[in-house]
């Protein structure tokens, strides 16, 4: 039986081992990457990764072209999924910044709010955008803006969609071809001249195209770096319901075993957890936490389980004093946020596994 090294489709050179990388094939004697399979077949993209640099390298000459940039973002880990170096890529194009996944907030939302946090927010990331959309591409709100937004900025031309993986990329894109595309013609792939990177391209009635982009790496995400069946317990499946804490200082509270929260000191007060109802949150006392943290990682602390403990990073600490008078959540990025109360001023410490990126940003809600 002959074995094809290349895609005949795209041309990417064929490898088993990664569903994520370009060139996979589930089976050795495919002729055709699994990307390309979808597209010919399902008129489908899907997903493929890269870290971050790579990405602003491979794809640096967008800057240079005249084109739409949409920045997908998710709203639950806002930060986290932020491409700070996005400038660098755009060039003087105009971006325009999706916020997907609304339909995780809490019910009885003022939405208005939200986007104005999210578009200060952006503004001190130094995140560049002429127009802020909030949709959710899984549960169709606020698409028509999505589409609004394009029409408006588009003037003829081809749009980029970026983002950080896992933002809801597919989902928007393919809800997109859905809706808005001509289908009488087929996908396309397009390689990038002197790389083996090739990008999906979904033909607009003008013309014009709509270019998908790899999904970008932040190993800075709680979600990169557990596993699958872990990702779905910490991943909100619907809208989130605020658990409220009311703590005496030097209490703990365990967030499975991905994340400890110590307040070390300060008047009794509550502290407001937004994050996914299957991740038990268990409240004991600081002076007992690291010994039950020992015993019970991966046991009654999880997730999580007793084998995917042994692969996570051991816990580092981040300290904040969290000052009177301002409202402000702690950002465990991926698995969620912390409010705190505004009124009393607390001194706390967080454990995250290393690398995982802890922010303290003014309150969301
Ligand atoms: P990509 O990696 O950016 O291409 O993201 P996907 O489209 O594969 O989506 C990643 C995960 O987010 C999947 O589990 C989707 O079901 C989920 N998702 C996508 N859009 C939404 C949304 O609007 N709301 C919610 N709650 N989940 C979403």
């Amino acid at each position: 039986k002959e074995l094809l090294d290349y895609c005949s489709g795209c041309g990417i050179k064929l490898q088993t081992t990664d569903s994520n990388k370009l060139g996979y094939i589930p089976k050795e004697n495919a002729s055709i990457c699994q990307r390309c399979y979808k597209i010919k077949h399902y008129n489908e993209i899907s997903s493929i990764t890269l870290e971050e640099d790579d990405f602003l390298k491979i794809l640096s000459h967008v800057g240079q072209t005249k084109s739409l940039v949409l920045n997908i973002v998710d709203i639950f880990d806002f930060e986290g999924s932020l491409i700070t170096g996005l400038r660098r890529f755009v060039g003087s194009n105009p971006t325009i910044m999706v916020v997907n996944k609304v339909d995780l907030l809490p019910k009885n939302l003022n939405l208005n709010r939200i986007l104005n946090w999210v578009k200060k927010q952006a503004k001190e990331y130094g995140v560049n955008v002429v127009d802020v959309v909030m949709c959710s591409a899984k549960k169709n709100i606020g698409f028509s803006r999505v589409i609004e937004a394009l029409d408006k900025h588009r003037k003829g031309r081809d749009i980029y969609v970026v983002g950080a993986t896992n933002v809801g990329k597919s989902t928007l894109i393919n809800r997109l071809i859905n809706d808005f595309s001509d289908l009488d013609e087929e996908l396309t792939t397009s390689r990038y001249p002197g790389t083996t990177l090739d990008l999906v391209k979904i033909p607009l009635e003008d013309g014009k195209y709509i270019v998908d982009t790899p999904g970008i790496v932040y190993t800075s995400r709680m979600t990169e770096i557990i596993s699958k069946r872990d990702l779905q317990k910490i991943t909100p499946e619907q809208s989130l319901k605020p658990r409220v804490y009311q703590l005496n200082e030097r209490q703990t509270l365990f967030f499975g075993a991905l994340a400890r929260f110590d307040f070390v000191q300060g008047e009794r007060q509550s502290f407001t957890c937004f994050i996914s109802n299957s991740v038990y949150v268990h409240r004991t006392k600081l002076e007992k936490a690291d010994e039950l943290y020992e015993n019970q990682k991966g046991e009654m602390l999880s997730p999580p389980g007793v084998e995917e403990i042994q692969s996570l990073p051991p816990l580092t600490k981040h300290a904040f004093r969290i000052p009177k008078s301002k409202k402000l959540d702690i950002l465990i990025s991926g698995l969620g946020w912390i409010k705190c109360s505004n009124e009393i001023g607390a001194e706390v410490v967080i454990h995250v596994p290393k690398g995982v990126k802890v922010v303290l940003r003014e309150s969301m809600i």
